[in-house]
C-alpha cells in the first residue's frame, strides 16, 4: 500500500513556505498530493486554474508530487485519491486554534484519516499568502517569499 498525504490549502498563491513544506514531506511519503480548493468562506485572489498552473510549475522538479483541484468535502478528496493523511503546517500559536477545530472534525467525519501537522523551517515561519497578497497590493517586494514565476503572475494581475 503506497502511503499517500494530501497537503490541502487555497494557495493563492503558493509560497516558499508551502514549498519548503512539501519538499519536506516528499522525503516521508511515497506521494504528496496538493490540493487545490476554492475557499468558500473568501474570495480567491488567483483563478483556481492560475493557482494550480504556478503549483505545477513550481514543484515540477519533485517527482512524487502533484497537484489536483478538488471542489468536494476534504476528507471524501482523501479517501478519493487513497489517502490516509492529511498534511496541515502550524506556523504559530495563532493557527493552533482553527487547526486543531478543523482535524477533529475531520477525524469525526472519517475516524480512520489523520491529520499530521509540521511546523515551517525557521526562514519561512512568517510568511503566508495573505501578507505576500497584501505587500503586493501596496506595491512591496515579495521576492523573497515567492518563486520568480509565481511573482511575475502575481504582478499580472495588478496591472490587469
Ligand atoms: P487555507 O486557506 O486552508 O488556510 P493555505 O493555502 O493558506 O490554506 O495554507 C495551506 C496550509 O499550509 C495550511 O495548513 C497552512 O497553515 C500551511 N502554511 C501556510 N503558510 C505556511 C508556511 N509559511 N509554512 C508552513 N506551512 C504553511
Amino acid at each position: 500500500m503506497k502511503n499517500i498525504a494530501i497537503y490541502p490549502g487555497s494557495f493563492d498563491p503558493i509560497t516558499n513556505g508551502h514549498i519548503d513544506l512539501i519538499h519536506r514531506a516528499s522525503k516521508l511519503f511515497d506521494k504528496v498530493i496538493v490540493g487545490i480548493t476554492q475557499n468558500i468562506k473568501k474570495p480567491s485572489f488567483l483563478s483556481i486554474e492560475d493557482r494550480i498552473n504556478a503549483a505545477n510549475i513550481v514543484l515540477s522538479d519533485i517527482e512524487n508530487t502533484e497537484v489536483q483541484q478538488f471542489d468536494n468535502l476534504l476528507v471524501d478528496f482523501v479517501y478519493q485519491q487513497n489517502a490516509h493523511v492529511i498534511l496541515r503546517g502550524l506556523r504559530a500559536v495563532s493557527d493552533f486554534e482553527y487547526e486543531f477545530q478543523l482535524s477533529g472534525m475531520n477525524k469525526r467525519l472519517r475516524p480512520d484519516i489523520e491529520t499530521l501537522f509540521m511546523t515551517p523551517s525557521e526562514q519561512y515561519a512568517n510568511i503566508s499568502s495573505s501578507l505576500v497578497r497584501e505587500i503586493l497590493v501596496l506595491g512591496g517586494d515579495i521576492s523573497a517569499f515567492v518563486p520568480e514565476s509565481v511573482e511575475k503572475l502575481l504582478k499580472s494581475y495588478i496591472k490587469n
